[in-house]
């Protein structure tokens, strides 16, 4: 079970090739019959291997949608193309419209072209592509037929509008559309509130190439998705030959730019990362499509703390979510195997729950998390005494809370506070992308003094019906104003008016000033388990600040100034994790 994902950074996006001759594109049937195919001169193998070629270049996979009926004529030609490491997928048969035919045309059609291409190739084939993407709304039973002929997924729907394809209200990423089954579109990107094609075709040799890379480069941002590209072999060879008779707007759609294609594949090769579609969608190795389990992971390499793989880095929980006992068994196991793989020293897995009793467990951590009512004085009047007179005086000193679009003031506050600390900052970069990657669901709050001065801030994230606060900061002089007091209050106060029910107080380390501000709320901790398969090291690691080790470090650290600190503390934290 391959549940797990890597340490990949950056979006990996798929690459994919619709097998087929010049001859059978839908928009020449009029002009080709069927039964001419076989008279004419055939250009698909020479087009296949230069796009072998330009692949191998680049170490790229990718996935080849091929027809039946060439898989039928060049056996050798689909074994090179899996020899090569490429995923073997099916386009049909004959190139037949699922739009034109009837279900059971369909189905014979989509099965013989699935045990044409698994007899040729010996190996399993999970993907097919429609014919001029013809899947919609008017023949949905068609991903039955899919289901029932044994594939797992379908890439057949582009969510544009065009004369020859396209549906334009279609979900325009990756969606299951039954139990077996999961479509997987090609990719448009949203632009005033219209999908533009960003995922091949003809508009790919139409438009300059800056514009694709610019509109592969918004899905892969702003959507946080991959992007799904496709062509033709017939689309790199300006050889080939003309269909007489075809209608001026054809002639122009196919044979436009063809001289262009293959070096702009070239620099798309270069500047996105490719992979075939079944790495990419990397959950449909499982038969079906249902996610019963997922552990995301990290790979850490400190000089400070050395190689580990971590669930997850900078964050106080992570772990296994999943909806069965079995799902996390076996992504451990997946875990423990990709730890030993990547060399790692320790495989450390941050959960709330102990989930292997066996397992070495670090107890130093524990969590404070409370009710969240919803009549906003019954939680003023819940704190304990001694706290609720900090919160008053607080509110006496004129405190006031603001949100903050962006993390700016809430960053110089951190900064200060960590460097007094002497531990280094997170870059502010790092909360610029939280902010823009969580949107509404983070959230800094700044507290000002009368005079306009910010004195405190928190960055907090929102889950579900929680609020957790995260990272936080003030100046020396939020003490005397008990601006800190304050600051949790307004945040549970707001938390209360918009209605949630959990105000997670975040990790502690025992024996801290943090852990003992949290108590004096009234919360008790509650112990996390920090569990531990240890493959290079026969202790479970101390990578914190009151291990006496990182005293000196520590010291020497406050002793910088501040913007050497801000400049310097990045490239340290990166390994702190
Ligand atoms: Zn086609």
């Amino acid at each position: 079970m391959n549940t797990y994902a890597t340490k990949t950074s950056s979006v990996v996006n798929a690459l994919t090739i619709d097998v087929e001759d010049y001859f059978q594109v839908s928009a020449f049937a009029p002009y080709i019959a069927r039964s001419a195919w076989q008279d004419q001169p055939c250009r698909v193998e020479q087009n296949i291997d230069r796009i072998l070629e330009l692949l191998a270049e680049r170490g790229v996979h990718a996935t080849f949608f091929t027809l039946g009926w060439i898989a039928e004529r060049y056996p050798q030609m689909v074994q090179r193309i899996v020899t090569e490491g490429h995923e073997l997928a099916s386009h049909g048969y004959a190139h037949e419209r699922a739009s034109s035919l009837e279900p059971e045309a369909f189905f014979a059609d989509v099965s013989l072209a699935k045990a044409v291409l698994e007899d040729v190739s010996s190996t399993r084939v999970q993907g097919y592509r429609a014919p001029s993407f013809s899947i919609g709304n008017g023949n949905l039973w068609t991903y039955d037929c899919l289901a029932k002929s044994g594939y797992s997924y379908s890439s057949s729907v582009y969510p544009i509008r065009h004369d020859h394809y396209g549906s334009p209200h279609a979900p325009r990423f990756t969606h299951e559309v039954n139990a077996q089954l999961l479509e997987v579109p090609i990719t448009t990107a949203r632009l005033f509130r219209v999908n533009l094609p960003a995922g091949g075709g003809g508009y790919f040799r139409l438009m300059p190439y800056a514009v694709s890379r610019w509109l592969i480069r918004r899905v892969n941002s702003n959507d946080a998705e991959s992007a799904i590209f496709y062509f033709h072999p017939w689309e790199i060879d300006p050889e080939q030959p003309r269909v007489n008779g075809v209608g001026a707007r054809a002639r122009f759609r196919h044979y436009l730019n063809l001289g262009r294609t293959a070096g702009r594949l070239r620099l798309l090769l270069r500047d996105f990362h490719w992979d075939r579609m079944d790495h990419v969608v990397y959950l449909l190795a499982e038969r079906g499509a249902h996610i019963v389990g997922v552990l995301p992971l990290a790979e850490v390499k400190s000089f400070l703390f050395g190689h580990s793989l971590v669930s997850l880095p900078f964050c106080a929980y992570g772990g296994v979510a999943a909806v069965e006992a079995d799902a996390v068994t076996a992504l451990h196991k997946a875990a423990r195997e990709l730890g030993e793989r990547l060399g790692a020293e320790h495989l450390e897995l941050r959960d709330r729950v102990v989930r292997e009793a066996d397992w070495p467990r670090q107890d130093l951590y524990v969590t404070f998390r409370k009710e969240i009512m919803p009549d906003v004085e019954a939680n003023l009047l819940a704190i304990p005494r001694k706290q609720r007179a900090m919160v008053r005086k607080g509110i006496g000193h004129g405190l006031v809370g603001e949100i903050d679009a962006e993390p700016d003031r809430f960053f110089a506050l951190y900064a200060d506070n960590v460097h007094r600390h002497g531990t280094p900052p997170l870059p502010k970069r790092y909360f610029e992308a939280l902010c823009r990657t969580f949107e509404r669901d983070c959230e800094v709050l700044t507290i000002t003094e009368p005079g306009g001065k910010a004195v405190s801030g928190v960055l907090s994230f929102y889950f579900r019906d929680e609020v957790l606060p995260y990272y936080a900061g003030d100046v020396p002089a939020a003490r005397d104003l008990a601006a800190n007091d304050f600051k949790y209050w307004e945040l549970l106060r707001r938390a209360s008016e918009r209605g949630l029910r959990i105000f997670d107080y975040g990790r502690s380390k025992r024996g801290t000033g943090a852990f003992a501000f949290k108590k004096n709320w009234g919360l008790q901790p509650t112990p996390l388990a920090y569990e531990y398969w240890l493959y290079r090291r026969d202790s479970i690691p101390e990578n914190n600040p009151l291990n006496p080790k990182y005293r000196v470090l520590m010291a020497l650290w406050r002793r910088l100034p501040i913007p050497v600190a801000n400049l310097v503390g990045p490239h340290l934290v990166k390994s702190l994790g």
